[in-house]
């Protein structure tokens, strides 16, 4: 998810299969990120909020299929140097529930993003394209 891409040569005679997969992705891109989901923004104060938020650390925002996220890179505190889980038979439900069919080892996810901000200065740029009155910090 942060642009973070697979860096194992991989044996063109050895077949990716789903058991596999994961011991390919020495980056385990799926532990270095935590995504929430969040209300659609709509007003300036609803920016507002957004621009304070992506103007800190790690702090990014995306829309995609399913709505908008705030996006919070960071590596899981349980990711072993080896990739393991470090906490495998007590992880929580997402980590059960990740599906590796086709995920970050495939595409980056940013493939699927209809809007993406990674700093302060893209989503202000967007804000003042989307409301005319920005400058003048006013509620449409
Ligand atoms: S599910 Fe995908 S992104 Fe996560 S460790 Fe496996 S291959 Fe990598
Ligand atoms: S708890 Fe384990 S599986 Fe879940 S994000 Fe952390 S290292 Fe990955």
């Amino acid at each position: 998810m942060n642009a973070q891409t697979r860096n194992v040569k991989i044996d063109n005679n050895i077949k990716i299969t789903p058991e596999n997969k994961c011991s390919f992705c020495t980056g385990s891109i799926c532990c270095t990120y935590v995504t929430h989901h969040i209300d659609t923004p709509r007003s300036k104060a609803d920016f507002l909020q957004l621009l304070w938020q992506v103007s800190h650390d790690n702090v990014k925002l995306y829309k995609d299929d399913e709505g908008w996220v705030l996006l919070i890179d960071g590596k899981c505190q349980h990711l072993q140097p080896n990739g393991d889980c470090g906490i495998y038979d007590e992880r929580p439900d997402i980590c059960r529930e990740h599906d590796n069919d086709y995920c970050e080892f495939d595409a980056p996810s940013e493939e699927g993003f209809d809007l993406y901000f990674q700093n302060y200065e893209e989503l202000l740029a967007y804000c003042k394209k989307r409301f005319k009155t920005w400058g003048q910090r006013k509620e449409d």
